[in-house]
This record gives C-alpha cells, sequence and structure tokens, in this order.
C-alpha cells in the first residue's frame, strides 16, 4: 500500500491495541484519517485540527454519520469535531486527550514553531500518549529522481539522529518516554543504513503523572464542524 495508507494504518493498529477515547489529529488535511478513526468505536470523541480553512471546509462534510450509522445506532457515543487552528497556538478544548497524532506535519513548520509545537502539544495539551510521523532524510538516496526535499513545502527533513535528539530533549523537557520506529521499510539487508522512509516517535505519558496539570485557559482555535453520532 501507498505510504500514507501505512501512516494512517499505523495509527489505527494503535488505536486498536490501545484504545483510546478521546483523539486529536493535528494538521488532518483532507481527513482521511479521522474518516477512517470514525468507524473504531471505541473512540468516544474525535477532533481534527488544521490551519487551512478551505481544506477542513472541502472535506469535513465527509465526516457526517452514514445511514448504517443510523439504522445500526452504536452503544457507544461519538462526538466529531473539526477546528481551524496553528499547532504553535493553545487551546484549552484540546488539553487531556488520551492519543494526538501529528503525521507529516512538522516537516511543514520553521524551527522556532517546531519549539512552539512541542510546547503546545507535551506542555500544554498533556496527552497520554502522542504518535509524530516525518520524513527520514537518510531513506531520500532511495526514492527515485528526488533532489532536494521530498515536498516544496518542507521546511527540513531529519535524519534518523535529528529526529532522535528533537525527541529526546522533548521527554526530558515535558515528561515523556518515547519509542521510536517507522513505516515503508528498506530493501533487504539495507534497513540499517537507510532506515525507515517515514520515522515515527511514539511517546508516552508515564502512568500516574498528572493526566491535565493545571493550566491557563487560553481559546484561541475556531470550531467549524461539530456532529454527534446516533447512539442507543
Ligand atoms: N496529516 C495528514 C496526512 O497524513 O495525510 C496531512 C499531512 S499534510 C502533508 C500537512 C498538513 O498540515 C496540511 O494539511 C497543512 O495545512 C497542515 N498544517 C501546516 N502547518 C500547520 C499548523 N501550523 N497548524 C495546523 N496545521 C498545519
Amino acid at each position: 500500500p501507498p505510504l500514507y495508507r501505512q501512516r494512517h494504518q499505523f495509527v489505527i493498529d494503535f488505536v486498536k491495541k490501545n484504545k483510546p477515547r478521546k483523539v486529536i489529529d493535528l494538521g488532518c488535511g483532507e481527513c482521511s484519517l479521522m474518516k477512517k478513526l470514525r468507524f473504531h468505536r471505541e473512540i468516544q470523541h474525535l477532533v481534527g485540527v488544521d490551519i487551512d480553512v478551505h481544506k477542513i471546509k472541502k472535506n469535513m462534510h465527509d465526516l457526517a454519520p452514514i445511514s448504517t450509522d443510523y439504522l445500526h445506532p452504536s452503544l457507544d457515543q461519538l462526538r466529531v469535531e473539526m477546528y481551524q487552528g496553528s499547532v504553535t497556538q493553545r487551546d484549552a478544548r484540546l488539553r487531556g486527550f488520551d492519543l494526538v497524532t501529528s503525521i507529516e506535519l512538522i516537516e511543514h513548520l520553521t524551527p522556532a514553531d517546531v519549539e512552539r509545537f512541542s510546547a503546545v502539544v507535551f506542555g500544554y495539551m498533556t496527552p497520554a500518549s502522542v504518535i509524530v510521523s516525518t520524513p527520514n532524510s537518510e531513506y531520500n538516496p532511495l526514492l527515485p529522481g528526488l533532489s532536494g526535499f521530498r515536498h516544496c513545502d518542507h521546511k527540513f527533513e531529519w535524519s534518523r539522529a535529528e529526529f532522535r535528539s528533537w525527541a529526546l530533549k522533548v521527554c526530558l523537557e515535558y515528561g515523556y518516554e518515547v519509542e521510536f520506529t517507522g513505516v515503508g521499510r528498506a530493501p533487504e539487508g539495507q534497513q540499517d543504513s537507510f532506515g525507515f522512509c517515514s520515522q515515527i516517535g511514539v511517546f508516552r505519558r508515564p502512568e500516574g503523572r498528572d493526566r491535565c496539570p493545571r493550566a491557563e485557559e487560553v481559546f484561541s482555535y475556531t470550531l467549524l464542524y461539530c456532529m454527534n453520532y446516533p447512539s442507543l
């Protein structure tokens, strides 16, 4: 399957295994991950955020319940919300979730904004777990015809060491633990030299930590869509 599907499948497998109830997808773009996650009804609150209001407005209606949702209402509640906002800014409505995903987003931010992103996500939103994916620049020589970055809007593409050093700094500063993995394997025997095409960090807040420490109530996002799914 194409790489974006593998990244989304990684999140879905995590959801199946860990059963988060409240999930946020940051930089949700075309909402394609949200459209899949809404079928996982252990999730009760699903939130998408993107800075691009046109993208949200074009795609949000695809998140509405379909006829089977009305014919066979679930026992579980599901509320879906879409916000326009920037991951460099705080919003109190997004605090204390179980899972925050950031799939191929940070490489679109300037280094100063990556710092703000870290403070907003790990320092303010303080979710129980965070999945961050970003290109692994060491894999680029295996991509045919590529010169420079994979996308013209990328502000950087990190090596495994660069991603690791950012992630470990985040852990130290905000009290998380991280495991590194990825999707898109290098050919047989070359995995060690090139790594995964997309590198992924799975961050967790250690058990027993205050899930939602006191913080200032800031509201900077705009709610564009909100839907309560039918339930019994
Ligand atoms: N996560 C999606 C996926 O996996 O297909 C889309 C990834 S797309 C490469 C990056 C997305 O991040 C775009 O939809 C863009 O509008 C959004 N984005 C860029 N900067 C942002 C910011 N500061 N705050 C929120 N979203 C942002």
